[in-house]
């Protein structure tokens, strides 16, 4: 058997029950597109055959195509590239689907750059199912006034609105990780909030930039004053820090600059 390799996140689920809970949270059917990233050895990628959708999966590692080879069919297509510098726009354009789901059991060094990357795609995706590392799945569906909660909490609701669905044990992969796992959900927002999105996202970038520093302290560079006022109206003191502000009132404070 070929030895995972520790750069590429090579951590292969082993567990049947996690494999079909992590299927299970994806509601896709027949004529729905189904995309994968990081298949691996093929473990969560037979159970999502079972589902009869189109399936297309992006694997970096083409020393795992004698797991892979036999997965392909007119139905299910594995791509060996990057995940980073593939073209999904471009491979799904002849492809009649419903909705477009997207799962992986990620590689937990580029978690956050290939969430980035599929939100600023230009597909509509209506959910994305992920294995990510526990801390990063508590700091992605954080909520106001928790200490995961933070600028990444904020950027990835304002487009899904993100759940952690059940922890996963080490114990489950081969080889074990250093680290625990979480599955979470990303549902596509259908009422985003409305705001200038490049104001917004500079805004809670600079708002959680020092933790330890109150909101005031952090947003020093801006008119201070209109920030108040809106704390002031929500019954904030002036010495509130960025993590007890909801998204609703970041809104409204954007929105008054
Ligand atoms: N899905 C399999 C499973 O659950 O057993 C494997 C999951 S393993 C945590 C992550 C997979 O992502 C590995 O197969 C690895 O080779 C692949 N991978 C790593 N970097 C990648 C990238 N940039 N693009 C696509 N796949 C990548």
């Amino acid at each position: 058997m070929m030895k995972a390799k520790k750069s590429l996140g090579q951590n292969f689920l082993i567990d049947n029950n996690v494999i079909k809970e992590i299927s299970g949270a994806i509601n896709a059917s027949v004529n729905d597109l189904i995309i994968e990233i990081g298949p691996g050895r093929g473990a969560l990628t037979k159970e999502l055959k079972e589902k009869h959708a189109n399936l297309i999966c992006y694997e970096i590692d083409t020393d795992l195509k004698p797991y892979l080879n036999s997965l392909e069919d007119d139905s299910t297509i594995i791509k060996y590239q990057d995940i980073l510098n593939s073209n999904i726009e471009e491979d799904i354009k002849d492809i009649t689907y419903n909705n477009l789901y997207i799962v992986g059991n990620l590689p937990y060094y580029i978690t956050t750059p290939i969430i980035k990357y599929l939100i600023n795609l230009n597909i509509d995706i209506k959910e994305m199912v992920f294995m990510v590392q526990e801390e990063v799945a508590d700091r992605f569906s954080s909520m106001p006034g928790s200490k995961d909660y933070s600028a990444i909490t904020l950027y990835l609701n304002y487009y899904y609105q993100v759940e952690k669905l059940f922890r996963v044990s080490k114990k489950c992969f081969n080889p074990i990780p250093k680290v625990e796992s979480a599955i979470i959900k990303l549902k596509k927002r259908e009422n985003r909030p409305n705001v200038n999105t490049a104001k917004y996202f500079a805004l809670l970038s600079d708002a959680f930039k020092m933790k330890r520093k109150t909101l005031k302290n952090n947003l020093a560079n801006y008119d201070y004053s209109k920030i108040q006022a809106v704390l002031d109206k929500h019954g904030l003191s002036s010495n509130v820090r960025a993590e007890q502000i909801s998204e609703e009132i970041f809104v409204e404070i954007v929105n008054n600059l």
